[in-house]
């Protein structure tokens, strides 16, 4: 993949768990592979559509400069998260060297390397209590807002049936596809708190909610602990989970069977006919 190389920046920090570092400072070296696709940047030869590799240095350095960590790990961390939040690239690995580290041997350099990128998720929404179509509004502005997600599809809300417990109103469904940088428990937690915030109170399993927001897939990652099954386990029966999912993302593929959401939601409509 295209990517745009900056190698051995120079920049001071005051970096360090010792508190002379904090106050001295010292010399850091950044160097950092930003990627995205160059095509466009390319077919028009403006540097309005690429990355402009001065303007990013300057940021780096500025970043180091301004901020304080005990941890090298830290500022790697956080300045790789900026970057994909500011210039528009699709994953970033960052080196930051510390040459001047409190070792008392002599040695070359000690280092930190990471990657992070943005990395695609599929969120089913539902609600079927109080304004229906305020509390689905009201979880795709939270997702809008939130700069650790970049909100890409929101699929048309539609009527469904209750499943599971049937004994309660109509829900209103939808399905999102995002970018984001959080890990899937981080995007739990967020899709937690914005139920949340919809005064979600859970009586019965399957039961009334005002909000509720499930990870139907991340990338293409298996997950099954106390806390997160990824794919959703159940995503294959459910028409309102494949309907709308369908309808922006035909061709995401479920990890564990192989099978695109086109092929899941035939596959349930043959089913549900005979
Ligand atoms: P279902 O998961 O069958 O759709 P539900 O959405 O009504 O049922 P909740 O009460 O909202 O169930 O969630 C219970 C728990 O399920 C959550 O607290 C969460 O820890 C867990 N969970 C497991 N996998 C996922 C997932 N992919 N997305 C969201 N929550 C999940
Ligand atoms: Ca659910
Ligand atoms: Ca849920």
């Amino acid at each position: 993949m295209d990517k745009v190389i900056i190698e051995g920046l120079s920049c001071f920090g005051r970096h360090g768990v010792l508190p002379e570092e904090n106050k001295l400072g010292q010399n850091f070296i950044v160097s950092c592979q930003l990627y995205y696709d160059f095509t466009r940047a390319a077919e028009t030869d403006d540097i309005e559509n690429a990355v402009n590799y001065a303007e990013v240095a300057e940021f780096i350095t500025e970043y180091v400069r301004d901020n304080v960590f005990k941890l090298i790990e830290t500022l790697a961390s956080r300045l790789a998260c900026e970057l994909l939040k500011r210039y528009g690239i699709s994953k970033v690995e960052i080196r930051i060297d510390k040459p001047s580290a409190p070792i008392d041997l002599p040695f070359g350099t000690v280092a930190v390397s990471l990657c992070r990128r943005w990395s695609k998720a599929y969120i089913g929404l539902g609600s079927n209590m109080g304004d229906k179509k305020m509390y689905l509004d009201m979880a795709v502005n939270e997702l809008k807002a939130d700069d650790n997600i970049r909100l890409l599809k929101v699929a048309d809300y539609i009527e469904t049936e209750p499943y599971g417990y049937e004994a309660q109103d109509r829900f209103l469904n939808s399905a999102a596809e995002i970018e984001t940088l959080y890990s899937p428990h981080e995007l739990l937690n967020r899709l937690r708190a914005i139920e949340q915030l919809a005064r979600r109170e859970r009586k019965i399993h399957w039961g009334p909610r005002t909000l509720d927001l499930d990870i139907l897939m991340y990338e293409d990652s298996i997950i099954n602990d106390e806390e997160l099954t990824i794919p959703h386990i159940d995503m294959a029966n459910r028409e309102f989970v494949l309907k709308p999912l369908c309808s922006i993302a035909p061709y995401a593929i479920d990890p564990v069977t192989g099978m695109s959401v086109k092929e899941m939601y035939e596959r349930l409509k043959e089913r549900s006919n005979n």
